[in-house]
């Protein structure tokens, strides 16, 4: 079995997979050609088309994160062959870290804190009960299911949104239109983990952005195209003309890295941070890659990504 891996961290996952699979050949993406052709598998984050073009015997493609967006749009990429993602393998965990400091970054006020310090003034504000701050998780995925259990276990309400009908043990499952039209007009902190496709392409757009109650704060952690950034913009006002929304945290942008003039960087009331909220962690995806390569060889069925709903 050949195996070409395309990551940043690309040697670690070669020494890694040939540890564990002492039989298979793992090369990464920068061998020469003549060793990267005839590959049974790519195991790839963010591959170069050529990597996909140049492969003529490929069993099946490993996406080494979960989103599949860059993937299925980078030309070359070879209708037929199944490609199947990773399913959290750790990065629920890391998710939702970064989504609980998120929504306790704004229901402790430490956005209002930090405004304060600018100007020295002391001036601590109320705490609400948990139970009175219910938060939304757009997505109930692999990863989107994850945080939604962290948060009620941390004491939020939490309603959840899919495309499907979900149960997740004390969350409110919603889904379709009327689902969303429930879940925005009631939560205080709106927290978006969909994927990029296009069904989900600027789903907050500023009707939907309005129907989120007055002071009402965002987390994106998903992809940047989920929201229309102008409309995003107009929502949270400026320092002269406060808008509807009380802030936002994001880690994910229409251009990333994100543009050094874009007015998401001097927003006062937003939090940039570089699509880390996530990344994937070897040491729990490893058994993940394992155990598809093996079930590919057994010619097992596997949950493959479908190309036509983009995830
Ligand atoms: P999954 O593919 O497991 O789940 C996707 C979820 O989105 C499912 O619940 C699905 O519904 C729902 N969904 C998809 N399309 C729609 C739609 N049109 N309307 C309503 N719901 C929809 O993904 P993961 O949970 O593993 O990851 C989600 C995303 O998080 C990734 O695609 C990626 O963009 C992002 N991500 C970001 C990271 C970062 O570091 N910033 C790291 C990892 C992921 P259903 O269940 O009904 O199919």
């Amino acid at each position: 079995m050949k195996i070409v891996v395309h990551i940043d961290n690309a040697q670690e996952w070669r020494d890694a997979l040939t540890q564990a699979l002492p039989n298979a050949t793992v090369v990464t993406s920068d061998a020469a050609e003549e060793e990267r052709l005839g590959a049974d598998y790519l195991a790839v984050w963010k591959a170069p088309a050529h990597l996909l073009k140049e492969q003529t015997k490929l069993k099946g493609i490993i996406n080494l994160g979960a989103g599949v967006d860059h993937l299925l749009s980078t030309p070359g990429l070879p209708p037929q062959v199944p490609i199947v993602k990773l399913r959290d393998a750790g990065m629920g965990d890391l998710m939702a870290d970064y989504v609980l400091y998120g929504v306790l970054h704004f229901y402790r006020s430490m956005d209002r804190y930090a405004v304060q310090q600018a100007s020295a003034r002391w001036q601590p504000h109320n705490v609400v009960e948990k139970t009175d701050w219910p938060v939304g998780v757009l997505g109930l995925g692999a990863i989107g299911a994850y945080v939604a259990s962290a948060l009620q276990q941390a004491g939020f309400p939490v309603l959840g949104w899919s495309r499907s009908p979900k149960t997740i043990k004390g969350v409110k499952c919603l889904y379709g239109d009327d689902g969303l039209d429930t879940l925005l007009p009631q939560v205080k902190t709106l927290v978006t983990i969909l994927p990029d496709t296009a069904a989900t392409r600027h789903i907050l757009d500023a009707k939907r952005l309005a129907q989120l109650p007055e002071g009402a704060s965002i987390i994106n952690p998903g992809r940047g195209s989920l929201i229309d950034e102008q409309a995003l913009l107009d929502a949270l006002g400026d320092y002269h003309k406060p808008g509807h929304l009380r802030g936002a945290l994001l880690d994910v942008f229409h251009h990333e890295p994100l543009p050094s003039d874009n007015p998401l960087w001097q927003h006062s009331r937003v939090m940039v941070t570089p699509h880390m909220a996530a990344p994937t962690p070897l040491s729990d995806a490893i058994d993940q890659v394992i155990s598809y390569l093996n079930a590919f060889e057994a010619g097992e069925t596997l949950p493959t990504v479908n190309p036509s709903q983009g995830y």
